[in-house]
């Protein structure tokens, strides 16, 4: 049969490739040959179409063409990125040893080769793969009986946390975080699986085993060198099997090489606002609705200057506190930065710090360079700078804590300063990194090696000399080593006697020959032996400063965190001069008041284009444990979602520990923000988007108490009128009588407004328009009372309906106004509507001065009074008119 003999026809370098690609059945395997990583079979298939690369052939397999493709190791990175964003993981498989080193070991002998990593979004590290100012979380959900745990890690900075969840908050929690990649273990039930997808993040399924809980306190016990786990927290079963899953992946993935974590830290959801994943999208706090990072909230607020600090300030923009000591820590902070005459020159000093934490993760991971280290230096060479500026200042609590971390380094500081040069090369790989007079043996060799290629120069023109060429030159290249090269026309007389006894002859190209001579070989031995030794002690004393630095790893890491703390705190400070923000007034009262709030991303908008944004009060201001809540009636277009919107931030801002876009505001503490939008366009998730607002009204009446803010924006607009504004209804006198939040609440149902005489904590406000000469003028006012219309019709207008149209829906409009106060049925209402009457609309003509001769005609029409007949005439005369 065709298969006859096939075990035969396999090389031995295939197959070793099948017995790795065994173990990687769910990855792309990148089998490193020599200067590519090479990919085969249906790996090759799938990469070359995802990254666009050619597809060749490489020998045979089972009588088959074995298809191949290939990237060079040092663009591979790259690839990586683009294989991980199209959703394929990736195993890295080395050479461990040289094919030199293979050859000692036997005739036929293939290169060892071993997958020294798989590359999966949450575990990436290089630079060029991160975005600085983000974080990238890895998380694990684990699940002892009913109980269950969220667990994440950004191995790029070594922050590791670990919190209990409920069921019906994971999918929040998520939100909240954002991990690139996500642990679930193989028994996730269908239901939790749904929640997953529907978030849209990225998982990967784990055996149960890594799962296990008793493991996990083994594993994170080793990890950490501790024998009890007591000294971090007391975990639940839960919390230690995400934390032992984490663990237990990144030795997969890593291949044992361990990322340095940091000390599990423990969060506590109560201490944080919660802010579901709906809400989230909706108020566009880290990324606007079309998905980007411009234009959302965090977008406009970010006037860090180091990567760590826009990654703490991301962090506290999707985690606000609900603890006032906290809040009041970090807003005090900010009042010290706005009136501390330093500011200035310590945001000056902040701007040179590198990224330490990155730094020294990679130093851990055993995937940095030289410019680690450097970076290091020169971020503790930054921290004691702004220590020694701010000795002698008072000092707010969180700044004066963070201000002890940055010292203490010195020893390691005056390490780094006198071995490094000011800066070095990214690898190690090619030495030249340590500082001349750190270390003698290494300015020996050195000295040995230039002295040599002095020597070399010395040689070149020895040679020129002795034969008369005087273009002769001596070059270097990977093959020949040294070599003497002259070109075609001279080496004649060097290729015979009596040079030739001195020149022997190598090579001859199309124009040069090229020659070696005795003395250049053993010139040559003896540069790249001193040059070898000098390499030699480079990367031990590279090996010696890494140990250094990751034995100050926590201290550093504080430090990092310190001067992310500074920087995030001078930010937001700039940020409050810079705009004009006001401290709020956060305490433990059930006050919402806010005088003169804006609305930060539609304010900064309007600026860019020569506007100004209207500032609105808002006053929801809660009795005991009543509800509070402001009803906002008022045409399309004047204001009420930016208005809704606007307050929700400003509780945001103030609860993060941030001034806030006010003149002043008085927040009484928030636990849960929730934030919707009736019928919001959601068709891209598949299901129909009124469905999707009730199910999001659902998770707010059921969720909601009194502590929790709600901003609920034209609630039941995705169904038929009485449908929809039954629902608002039900929805408004719920959120009123059982949750007793303090919310605002926008409708275009005016009926609505007679609920402001019912319920005790309902009041009517309206955004004020101005009707002038038939159009409306947008005021952006908010005003006590309802609005008396909704204008939708001039609204039409203004957005460039035909003015045929417009008329029509005027007619309509009046006669439905009428039927109302007369009360007659909608249906005996339509019936009696005149015919829509004009036909066609015409192309919109110039605008002109005065009315034309056709506008007046159709004025002095009586619809009312026309037969069909009569106003089919009516339209020839006009039309005749054109
Ligand atoms: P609505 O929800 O009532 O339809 P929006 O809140 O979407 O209205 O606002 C419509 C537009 O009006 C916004 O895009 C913004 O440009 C402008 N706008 C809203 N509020 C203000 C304000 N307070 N001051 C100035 N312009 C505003």
């Amino acid at each position: 049969s065709a298969n006859k003999g096939n075990k035969n026809t396999v090389t031995p370098m295939m197959a070793q490739y099948l017995e790795i690609k065994a173990q990687h059945p769910d990855a792309l395997l990148f089998y490193r040959m020599g200067d590519f990583y090479e990919l085969f079979f249906d790996d090759a298939v799938a990469a070359s179409e995802a990254l666009d690369i050619a597809l060749t052939k490489r020998g045979k397999h089972n009588g088959e063409d074995i298809a191949m493709c290939g990237v060079p190791h040092h663009a591979a990175e790259g690839y990586f990125l683009t294989l991980i964003r199209k959703g394929f993981r990736v195993a890295v498989g080395e050479q461990m040893e040289t094919p030199d080193e293979a050859k000692k070991r036997g005739y036929k002998a293939v290169v060892r080769r071993e997958v020294v990593r798989l590359v999966t979004p949450g575990t990436l590290t290089e630079d060029s793969l991160l975005q600085a100012r983000h974080h990238n979380f890895l998380a694990a959900l684990g699940k002892v009986r009913d109980e269950f745990a969220l667990s994440w890690a950004d191995i790029s900075t070594g922050a590791f946390h670990v919190m209990p969840v409920g069921q019906a908050r994971i999918g929040a929690e998520l939100a909240r975080l954002g991990p690139s990649e996500l642990l679930i273990s193989e028994g996730v039930d269908e239901e939790l699986r749904e929640v997953l997808v529907e978030i849209g993040v990225e998982t990967s399924i784990l055996g149960n085993a890594s799962f296990d809980s008793t493991a996990a306190e083994t594993r994170l016990c080793g990890i950490f060198s501790v024998s009890t786990l007591a000294g971090f927290g007391n975990f639940t079963r839960a919390e230690l099997s995400a934390m032992g899953a984490l663990a237990d992946y990144l030795d997969i993935t890593q291949k044992g090489r361990m990322p340095m974590l940091r000390a599990p830290r423990q969060e506590a959801v109560s201490r944080l606002m919660s802010i579901d994943a709906a809400t989230r999208r909706n108020l566009e706090l880290t990324r606007s609705m079309q998905g980007g990072k411009a234009d959302s909230l965090l977008s406009v607020i970010d006037m860090t200057v180091t990567a760590a600090g826009a990654r703490l300030l991301e962090r506290r923009v999707s985690s606000p506190s609900r603890e006032i000591p906290v809040i009041h820590g970090r807003l005090e902070a900010v009042r010290w930065g706005l009136e501390s005459g330093v500011t200035d020159s310590v945001r000056d000093t902040l701007r040179q710090v590198p990224d330490l934490d990155r730094a020294l993760s990679r130093l851990a991971l055993d995937r940095g360079g030289p410019r680690d280290l450097a970076n290091i230096r020169n971020g503790i060479a930054q921290a004691e700078a702004i220590s020694d500026r701010l000795e002698a200042v008072d000092l707010p609590e969180l700044l004066q804590t963070s201000l002890e971390a940055l010292r203490g380094q010195d020893p390691l500081l005056d390490q780094l300063e006198e071995s490094l040069i000011a800066e070095p090369p990214l690898l190690a790989r090619d030495g030249g990194f340590i500082a001349p007079g750190f270390n003698p043996d290494l300015d020996e060799a050195r000295q040995l090696r230039d002295e040599g290629r002095g020597v070399i120069a010395g040689l070149q023109s020895k040679y020129s000399d002795l034969t008369g060429v005087t273009s002769l030159k001596i070059k270097h290249n990977n093959v020949l080593g040294y070599f003497v090269e002259t070109t075609a026309t001279h080496a004649e007389k060097m290729l015979s006697a009596p040079l030739s006894e001195t020149f022997i002859h190598r090579q001859t190209t199309a124009n040069q020959v090229r020659f070696t001579t005795v003395e250049l070989t053993e010139l040559e031995t003896r540069i790249l032996n001193a040059g070898a030794e000098a390499l030699a002690i480079e990367k031990r004393l590279y090996e010696s400063l890494k140990g250094a630095i990751l034995d100050q790893a926590p201290a550093l890491s504080e430090m990092a965190f310190a001067l992310a703390e500074f920087d995030l705190s001078l930010g937001l400070a700039e940020l409050a001069r810079q705009r004009d923000w006001c401290m709020p007034k956060v305490d433990d009262s059930r006050a919402f008041e806010i005088e003169a709030g804006r609305h930060p991303v539609v304010e900064a908008a309007l600026k860019s284009s020569g506007e100004v944004f209207i500032a609105n009060d808002c006053a929801l201001n809660a009795e005991g444990d009543k509800a509070s809540v402001t009803l906002l009636t008022g045409p399309n277009m004047a204001g009420k979602s930016t208005y809704l919107r606007q307050n929700a931030l400003i509780a945001i801002l103030a609860q993060m520990g941030s001034y806030v876009p006010a003149r002043s505001a008085h927040i009484g503490i928030v636990s849960q923000v929730f934030s919707r939008v009736g019928a919001s366009d959601d068709l891209a998730r598949g299901r129909s988007t009124f469905m999707v607002e009730m199910v999001e009204t659902a998770a707010i009446l059921n969720q909601a108490d009194e502590r929790a803010l709600v901003i609920l924006d034209e609630i039941g607009r995705g169904t038929a009128t009485y449908d929809g504004l039954s629902i608002a209804w039900a929805t408004l006198e719920h959120l009123h009588e059982e949750n007793r939040v303090r919310g605002l609440f926008a409708t275009h149902y005016h009926e609505m407004t007679a609920l402001a005489g019912k319920l005790p904590g309902v009041k009517n406000a309206t955004v004020a328009v101005k009707e002038w000469e038939g159009e409306v003028i947008f005021l952006h006012e908010v005003r006590d009372g309802a609005a008396d219309r909704s204008y939708g019709v001039q609204v039409a207008q203004l957005a460039g309906l035909p003015t045929a149209v417009i008329k029509r829906a005027r007619t309509v409009l009046e006669a439905l106004e009428e039927g109302e106060r007369g009360r007659t049925s909608p249906k005996a209402l339509i019936d009696d509507l005149p015919l829509f009457a004009v036909a066609a609309q015409p192309e919109p003509k110039p605008v002109q001065s005065g009315p034309s001769e056709i506008e007046d005609r159709v004025a002095d029409l009586l619809p009312d009074e026309m037969t069909p007949r009569d106003a089919l005439q009516a339209i020839y005369d006009l039309k005749a008119l054109l």
